[in-house]
């Protein structure tokens, strides 16, 4: 007998569930695409045509509709061809041909890891791409036919392949509830992967194949017999048995290949839920169910929306044999999954079927909590609008919120790497740092040591993360009022020695001890002094500086002619002279010293002690004679109510709104505001300059964070003076 042609078994299917026009049409279809193959050969030596053949009876055989079983016949024409999809389109409609150019992308992307972190990331960008889930069901189909024919490629290949099929695709299948689709390809990966272990289990399967067959069909007789006494119609079958499940089950567990429960095993089917329960009550009525393996997916379905009853039963001879109840509906989604959902269902709305099944899989996505397979756990990203998956140049997977750039990128990838970024390239070609990413780039980013961040990269960071890091950068350059404060300490220590600053800055010992402690210069120490890491004694003692004068002389003249000035309503003076209250003392006008800020005093001539900031130009730059003027002062720690001028200085990218969004926050934290200016700077920034009323440095701080979180601003700082 002469075997049908294979496009002929094609044809044949379809008849059973399409319309004759339709038929005809994928004939259409064929003849076109074995034109375009024409003359091409696959190393199994067959013509090319019949791979895209066997992929469309796949398709057929789950009873795909009309565009997809044409995509599936034509889903190489592009990649191998001189076809173009707007020939497609002409000749067989714009659905079929966007179904090939979708099939056509994701072939395209390389799945080059064993790493199962990644994995998990190639399965959703995998679906991300696909765009359409026909495109998706395609794919699989296409590379379950491979897997059938992998046996012609080169053992480097195999490897490859079957490693990405049962990291990627056989996951994917599960997840779409494919499971007649996943059993298959896993056990086909298995085979190639480890075809030791494949072989032993294969054996062991085998040996004893019929005793168990027997078994198994006594068992099915005599549940058929039981069912059919009490007037249930049903479909009693057994279970192929899965070589790869049965690997992992002997790894997992440490049984014993006989303690297998579902090595042994039927399913029932019935027509409605009720008859589901019936019939398992029927069943441990007549068998011992073995207790801890009764499992409720029909009250409880699995994150894929599997639903079944499980029980496993002593059974004949003492073997524990697994029973799994369903409806037929239930079983056409465990077997087909989201293919079954996407089964012909005739040409009406068809836009409609589109948008429940994409609602359909972000469900099971969102759903998916924790799932017996462990594929499922902690996934709820909407795949389809807020992520796009991109690559490095190694291949690993990062995911990214839709609409980031190559920026957010460099950020995501590492903070140094984002601060020194120069350029980009995407899929090879250059492209700014404002590109936006799409699903599927390779991105390689250009770095230079001294590059730094430009101010205009914030209009283009997209990410929280990348935004926040260059605003820091660009606080952190905002040292300056640290090196300042830094520098009146060191200043005004040495001159407690008589020593002058710049005299000091020049001296051997002083550029010696830099060089010892791996400080560049002043500046830099003066910041380590600031920030605590650097204590002025230690610069004192290392650099031998000597012969303290006596500081407090000054001042207790100063005491002496000020005593008697001293008034009752100067007792409330809000700062200590020396640990003493009640001296006279004003606020410094130049640099608005608040309650909380570091502070020091100067002796006036007749109007007491000005207080400043430290690190205010009028302190800092005074004379070495004038130094010995300066006195310690320090905050009462009980405070009065009263509220201080404070000056903020915003730089921010200038846009409509900016001022009154700023207005906004400070109004909303109920501090006076007292003042506001603003003026243009280069490149689209602005200062704006505000004064308002603040009763302590805690405030100002919540102040100054609230402003930092008004869009487009880049750093809030109070001036050194004014
Ligand atoms: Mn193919």
């Amino acid at each position: 007998m002469i075997e049908k042609p294979r496009e002929q078994v094609l044809l044949d299917l379809l008849s059973t569930y399409l319309s004759n026009d339709h038929v005809s049409y994928i004939q259409e279809v064929y003849e076109f695409a074995k034109e375009a193959h024409k003359g091409q050969i696959r190393r199994s030596g067959r013509d090319y045509i019949m791979h895209p053949v066997e992929v469309a009876i796949i398709l057929a055989e789950i009873q795909q509709d009309v565009s997809t079983i044409a995509a599936g016949l034509l889903h190489d024409t592009l990649e191998d061809t001189p076809v173009t999809k707007e020939r497609i389109s002409d000749v067989f409609g714009s659905d079929t041909a966007s179904l090939v150019e979708g099939v056509t992308k994701l072939g395209k992307v390389y799945f080059g890891t064993n790493q199962e972190a990644q994995a998990e990331n190639y399965r959703k960008l995998f679906l991300a791409m696909a765009e359409d889930l026909r495109v998706v069901i395609i794919k699989l189909a296409d590379r379950l036919h491979n897997m059938r024919t992998l046996s012609f490629l080169s053992e480097e290949k195999q490897q490859r392949i079957a490693r990405e099929t049962l990291d990627i695709f056989a996951p994917l299948s599960l997840r779409l509830g494919m499971a007649h689709l996943r059993w298959e390809l896993e056990d086909l990966s298995f085979s190639y992967l480890n075809p030791d272990a494949f072989q032993k289990i294969k054996t062991l399967v085998d040996a004893k194949r019929d005793d168990r067959e027997s078994l198994v069909n006594s068992f099915t007789e005599r549940v058929e017999e039981l069912l059919k006494e009490r007037n249930v119609s049903c479909r009693v079958s057994g279970r192929p048995k899965h070589f790869y499940s049965i690997h992992l089950k002997l790894l997992n567990n440490a049984v014993e290949f006989d303690e297998l429960y579902d090595l042994l095993g039927i399913r029932v089917l019935v027509n409605s839920i009720p008859d589901c329960y019936e019939v398992l009550g029927y069943i441990h009525s007549q068998f011992k169910p073995i207790s801890g393996r009764f499992k409720d997916y029909i009250a409880l379905p699995k994150p894929n929306f599997y639903q079944s009853l499980h029980t496993t039963v002593i059974g004949l001879k003492g073997k524990p044999i697994e029973v799994q109840i369903r409806t037929e509906e239930m079983e056409q989604l465990a077997e087909y999954g989201i293919a079954a959902h996407w089964r012909y269902k005739g040409d009406d709305q068809k836009e409609d079927k589109f948008k429940v099944d994409f609602d359909w899989l972000r469900q099971i996505l969102e759903f998916a909590k924790e799932d017996a397979e462990g594929y499922l756990e902690n996934l709820k990203l909407d795949l389809f609008t807020d992520e796009v998956y991109v690559f490095t140049p190694k291949g690993d997977v990062h995911i990214l919120e839709k609409g980031s750039t190559v920026l957010d990128f460099a950020f995501k990838v590492h903070t140094e790497v984002g601060l020194n970024c120069i350029g980009a390239t995407v899929n090879g070609s250059i492209v700014p740092l404002s590109y936006t990413l799409d699903n599927g780039d390779r991105i390689f980013i250009r770095t230079g040591k001294e590059s730094e961040p430009k101010v205009a990269w914030l209009s283009f960071a997209q990410s929280r993360h990348a935004k926040s890091k260059i605003k820091s950068w660009f606080r952190k350059q905002n040292n300056e009022e640290n090196v300042q404060k830094g520098r009146v300490v060191i200043e005004r220590t040495l001159a407690e020695y008589g020593v002058k600053l710049k005299a000091f800055e020049t001296s051997d010992i002083f550029v010696e001890f830099l060089e010892k402690n791996n400080i560049k210069h002043l500046d830099e120490c003066a910041l380590m002094v600031a920030y605590g890491e650097l204590s002025i004694q230690s610069i004192i003692t290392q650099c031998q500086v000597s012969q303290k004068k006596d500081v407090t002389k000054n001042y207790r003249e100063f005491l002496d002619k000020t005593s008697k000035k001293r008034r009752k309503d100067q007792m409330y003076s809000p700062v200590k002279v020396m640990g003493e209250e009640g001296v006279s003392t004003h606020l410094a006008k130049c640099c608005n010293p608040i309650p909380g800020d570091d502070i020091i005093g100067f002796i006036t001539i007749g109007h007491g002690v000005s207080v400043h900031r430290v690190g205010c130009h009028n302190v800092t730059d005074l004379s070495e004679t004038l130094y010995t003027r300066v006195v310690d002062v320090e905050w009462h720690d009980h405070m009065d109510l009263r509220s201080y001028p404070v000056c903020l200085h915003i730089e921010a990218f200038d846009r409509p709104e900016l001022m009154s969004d700023i207005v906004k926050v400070i109004l909303n934290s109920s501090h006076n505001l007292v003042e506001m200016t603003s003026q243009p700077l280069k490149g689209g920034q602005v200062i704006v300059k505000i004064t308002i009323q603040l009763e302590s440095l805690i405030y100002l701080t919540k102040v100054k964070s609230t402003i930092m979180d008004v869009r487009d601003v880049i750093c809030v700082y109070r001036p050194k003076t004014g």
